[in-house]
């Protein structure tokens, strides 16, 4: 995943509900903020939950070769979310978790989410490594700057971070060998 383009290429254009023709996927519980400028879309959360519950089912998935918008799911494979979640941006202080085990997103467990919150995600959570890296913005006093995935990242960075299983995995095999 990488911030999402406001006009992606014709090649991923079919994923992306960019369209206002596309219907919203999500639209009790989240908007879709589009900017005019690239890589400036994102979602904006129209609920609030408590922290740790259920966002949302990840229902739409189908597998996909790396790209901007395609999520890690195991050390070898990714999906494309086909859905408005693939407007939640990468935070190093996200509002929600994508467990891609389980194939849902939920509220990070230690913040309620409150309607009007941005909805994101802690890309490293997922991805190893980034089919795009870039500079992160998000001006959290714990900002990792560069992202690049949690394979060029070490422990201290990672810590206090919710990581999915397959990152847990590779993190455990980096250390030992
Ligand atoms: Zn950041």
């Amino acid at each position: 995943m990488a911030p999402i383009a406001v006009e992606p290429s014709p090649a991923t254009a079919s994923v992306l509900p960019t369209s206002i023709e596309t219907p919203p996927t999500h639209p009790d519980r989240l908007r879709v903020d589009r900017g005019t400028k690239a890589f400036s879309s994102g979602a904006v959360s129209l609920i609030s939950l408590p922290a740790g519950s259920v966002f949302a089912k990840i229902t739409t998935a189908t597998p996909a070769k790396k790209a901007y918008t395609s999520v890690q799911t195991g050390a070898n494979s990714h999906i494309e979310l086909n859905s408005d979640l693939v407007y939640c941006n990468h935070s190093c202080q996200p509002t929600l978790n994508f467990d891609m085990g389980k194939m849902e997103v939920r509220v990070v467990d230690d913040r309620d989410l409150k309607a009007g919150d941005a909805l994101t995600f802690f890309y490293p959570s997922s991805e190893w490594e980034m089919d795009q890296t870039f500079q992160c913005n998000c001006g959290t006093e714990t900002c990792k700057g560069w992202i690049d995935g949690a394979k060029k990242m070490d422990r201290n960075s990672l810590e206090g971070y919710w990581l999915n299983e397959h990152i847990e995995g590779l993190l455990k095999e980096r250390e030992s060998s």
